[in-house]
């Protein structure tokens, strides 16, 4: 088996151009999902219906992602998240971590998970040189917790976010897909913990992707700043470049912040610089959109790296202008999001 730190980057002669689409966004950032496979089954994410992973053979090899994703920075992708399913059931995942971190030209890594291995890996992760945590946390109830992800293990989340604090990872953003009549009695509780604690409590728009039906319960930015609005006064937080889309807010004297996350009532498709990299090495330009481009299938054909990024800088070129999606539509959006990464 090849070591990832043994990957020497090959000479290759890229096209001087950088990721640009038709509209002049620029594309920077990068999703790289690692797995389809998860230890949970969140409500909204990945259904009963969805048995079936993809064959190990389908999922790109931890050598193969390194490769891509140095096509990718050399084209000026300078911010990498990487997520799954759930990036740290996979094997192997902290060394990658450090393999990735390697990439020149790479400013920002970071991961989402959903903390359940964190605790146990958090060391490891560290010294890979990661500093940014996104973990994901829908309620702060045991049994409900149990409920939404089908698995007993809020205590070990919470360890695990108690832990990243003490350990000084900074941000640590706390993700919670809001859900009417499921977590939204205890949205003001997550926003008060942004009282106490640094952390960025991200309240997010549930999005009706794969085969997850939760439209009904989908809960929107306005109303969900509404029902926090009795903690206090928000006052808003200017973005900065590493923030993607959440609108900040922070409540007066409070050590941490609140954000939402729009992408039903404020599409923030025109300001978009994501990109994103299945577990099985499709490309996708945007996650609401059907469209896929396929690098796997040549990069194990033998195309160079300069025919690679010929195939993505097409792919991008050709980035939907903004996604279908409005409030109370129906899955339109085929594919899990555990393998497109979310
Ligand atoms: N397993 C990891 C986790 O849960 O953090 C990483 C993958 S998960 C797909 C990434 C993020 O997508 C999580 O914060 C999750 O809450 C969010 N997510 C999953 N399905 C969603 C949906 N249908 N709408 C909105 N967010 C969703
Ligand atoms: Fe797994 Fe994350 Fe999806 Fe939950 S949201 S099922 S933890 S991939």
């Amino acid at each position: 088996m090849i070591k990832l730190s043994e990957i020497e980057p090959p000479e290759i002669k890229l096209p001087e151009i950088k990721l640009v689409d038709q509209y002049k966004r620029r594309l920077d950032y990068l999703r790289i999902s690692v797995t389809d496979r998860c230890n949970m089954k969140c409500i909204y994410c990945m259904t009963h219906e969805k048995t079936s992973k993809l064959p190990c053979r389908e999922i790109l090899r931890y050598e193969e992602i390194i490769r891509i994703a140095r096509i990718f920075t050399r084209l000026g992708v300078s911010k990498i998240r990487i997520t799954g399913g759930e990036p740290l059931v996979r094997k192997g995942i902290c060394e990658f971590l450090s393999g990735i971190r390697k990439l020149e030209g790479l400013s920002d890594l970071s991961i989402t998970t959903n903390g359940v291995f964190l605790k146990d890996k958090i060391k490891q992760i560290k010294s890979a040189g990661i500093r940014r945590l996104n973990i994901s946390l829908d309620t702060l109830d045991k049994d409900k917790f149990k409920n939404i992800s089908g698995i007993d293990a809020f205590s070990e989340v919470w360890e695990s976010i108690m832990t990243a604090l003490d350990m000084g990872f900074d941000p640590i953003k706390i993700n919670v897909v809001a859900l009417k009549g499921i977590n939204d009695d205890e949205l003001p509780d997550f926003a008060r913990l942004s009282l106490s604690y640094p952390f960025q409590i991200r309240f997010i728009e549930y999005m009706p992707i794969g085969t997850s039906r939760m439209t009904s319960r989908q809960l929107l930015a306005p109303e969900i700043k509404n029902r926090i609005s009795s903690i206090g006064r928000l006052d808003p937080v200017e973005n900065i470049s590493v923030d993607g889309p959440a609108k900040r807010f922070r409540f007066e004297n409070a050590k941490g912040e609140v954000g939402f996350i729009r992408p039903i009532s404020e599409h923030f498709c025109s300001s978009c610089n994501r990109l994103r990299l299945t577990a099985s090495g499709n490309l996708k330009t945007c996650l609401l959109s059907e469209t896929e481009t396929d690098l796997k299938g040549p990069l194990r054909k033998g195309c160079s790296e300069s025919e690679l990024a010929e195939i993505i800088l097409k792919a991008v070129y050709k980035k939907p202008f903004e996604h279908p999606l409005i409030a109370n539509s129906e899955g339109i959006i085929s594919g899990e999001m555990s393998a497109i990464g979310g």
